[in-house]
């Protein structure tokens, strides 16, 4: 049975990996910062009759993931999607106000925490040779011209660079790892305007992904198959 580690699993994109994971068979582990409040996931858990279950998790907090890890236990891990993200706050635009606090928490949510999963679950992927995918932007590609946003840019950026250099690191391992464009999509952080579906946007991924093999370790890819520039 295939299994899967998402973060941020509570509400959007992350969700809807649980969901379709769950649907498709598989076995879930759900990270959520606050289980209790995690409705949608808990009815997702209770529907899926023990195949998925809900665990505590923030990403920032190393001992919170590590105890993530010691839930899943040593049972092999064929796909971890570090999904959880935050978009930064308002104070990251303007030189005179930029708000370093918010700057470090974002790096922590998006970049560390990202690394903070793979070096907690390495050897449950390094057991299944499974795959590690980081959920990125494209606005973390340094080549996109557009300005503003530095905490959210800088944070997926450097979480692009994370999961190169894992690509290469992880490789003798068998271990996939790749960063992962969404496009834009209406969740909670896409806002109402997006263009696309989370339901139809995370199918989409989960098709790619099932299809990664060695030769995509370490390549910056969209939602929908187009290569990103760095
Ligand atoms: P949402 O804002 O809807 O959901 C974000 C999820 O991340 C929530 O479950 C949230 O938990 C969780 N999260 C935030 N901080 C932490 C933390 N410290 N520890 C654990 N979980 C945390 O965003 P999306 O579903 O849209 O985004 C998912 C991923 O996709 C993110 O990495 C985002 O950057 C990326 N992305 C999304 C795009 C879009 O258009 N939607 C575009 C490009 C990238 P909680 O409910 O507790 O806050």
């Amino acid at each position: 049975m295939t299994a899967v580690v998402i973060s941020g699993a509570n509400r959007g994109l992350g969700l809807e990996f649980a969901r379709q994971y769950a649907a498709d068979g598989a076995r879930v582990f759900a990270g959520a910062r606050d289980p209790e409040k995690a409705d949608e996931l808990n009815q997702a858990a209770k529907e899926s009759d023990g195949g998925l279950s809900v665990h505590p998790l923030d990403v920032t907090d190393d001992a919170s993931v590590r105890a993530f890890a010691r839930a899943v236990g040593q049972a092999p891990v064929d796909v971890v999607i570090a999904n959880a993200g935050y978009f930064g706050g308002d104070r990251q635009h303007r030189l005179g106000d930029i708000d370093y606090e918010a700057f470090a928490y974002t790096m922590s949510a998006n970049a560390l925490g990202a690394l903070r999963l793979a070096d907690a679950f390495y050897p449950n992927l390094k057991t299944a040779r499974g795959k590690f995918i980081a959920i990125t932007s494209g606005m973390g590609s340094i080549s996109d011209a557009s300005g503003g946003y530095y905490a959210y840019r800088a944070s997926k950026a450097a979480l692009n660079m994370i999961c190169r250099a894992l690509a290469n690191d992880l490789r003798t391992d068998g271990i996939i790892c790749a960063p992962l464009s969404p496009g834009w999509v209406r969740t909670d952080m896409g806002g109402p305007s997006a263009p696309q579906d989370a339901a139809d946007t995370v199918r989409e991924m989960r098709r790619r992904i099932a299809k990664y093999r060695m030769s995509d370790s370490g390549r910056f890819l969209s939602w929908d198959g187009r290569e990103l520039d760095w």
